[in-house]
């Protein structure tokens, strides 16, 4: 399988403060690759920094062969990268609808916003219901899912999600994780998750990395991590 994004030796940090060290992993194409670590390792440091939301002070981040270290975050959806961040950020008095079209606001997405819109309307039922609704409305696992569903009308490649069962029930964010296993498997989406819930998480990633003070700590599969009782104890606090 080939590497849909090569993060290497990234360092970044807030002002004066470093959080990121020499951060590297690879994120290969189709494949679901978690980042687990206590709060406050930096996990969304990371996201945000890939996405072009924060510039590295060193190092480099290269998805589908293309440099693009510091690239503006508003013009990476266009090359086929969609952020959710934590919490999902939509925009609670417009409609369910209008923050789907807001997520297709990139040039190469906007003639297909259409097609877009019945596909995930297709993929996510319970938005189709909610059309209309006030985004503020939604309730937790429904506003992921808006969340989610906007990310995918720009018809990403790498979708980077931040932490998409916070809040969640144990059965929604269930759903949650289920669904992003789907467009994975059955669409092809290349998925990294930043995720608080690592048993759940683990079932469903491919490979994983272990953020720890700002250091990638561990990397391996999936299936390792959760057959590793020390690695749990250790990084995880299980
Ligand atoms: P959590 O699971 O709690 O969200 P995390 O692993 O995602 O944690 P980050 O949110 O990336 O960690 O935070 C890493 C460090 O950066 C922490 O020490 C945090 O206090 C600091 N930090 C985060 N955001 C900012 C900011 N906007 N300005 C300054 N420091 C920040």
């Amino acid at each position: 399988m080939s590497d849909q994004l090569v993060v290497e030796d990234l360092s970044a940090g807030y002002n004066d403060m470093p959080v990121l060290h020499d951060v590297a992993f690879r994120v290969p194409k189709g494949a679901v690759t978690a980042i687990v670590g206590a709060n406050g390792a930096g996990k969304t440091t990371l996201l945000a920094t890939v996405a072009g939301l924060i510039k590295p002070s060193r190092g480099r981040v290269t998805f589908d062969g293309r440099d693009i270290t510091g690239a503006r975050a508003d013009a990476l959806p266009g090359l086929g990268l969609a952020l959710v961040p934590e919490g999902g950020r939509l925009f609670p008095f417009m409609t369910v609808q209008e923050n789907l079209q807001l997520g297709a606001y990139a040039p190469n997405a906007r003639p297909h916003l259409a097609a877009r819109m019945r596909e995930v309307m297709d993929a996510f039922p319970i938005l189709l219901e909610r059309r209309d609704q006030h985004a503020g409305k939604l309730s937790g696992g429904e506003r992921q899912m808006c969340a989610i569903a906007r990310a995918l009308m720009c018809r990403p490649a790498l979708l980077l999600l931040d932490e998409p069962s916070v809040g969640l029930s144990p059965l929604m964010a269930e759903r949650v994780l289920e669904i992003v296993t789907r467009l994975a498997r059955e669409e092809g989406l290349t998925v990294v998750i930043v995720e608080q819930r690592v048993t759940e998480v683990l079932e469903i990633a491919d490979e994983a990395h272990i953020l720890d003070h700002g250091r990638i700590a561990r990397s391996g599969t999936a299936a390792q991590f959760l057959a590793d009782r020390s690695i749990q104890e250790t990084y995880m606090g299980l």
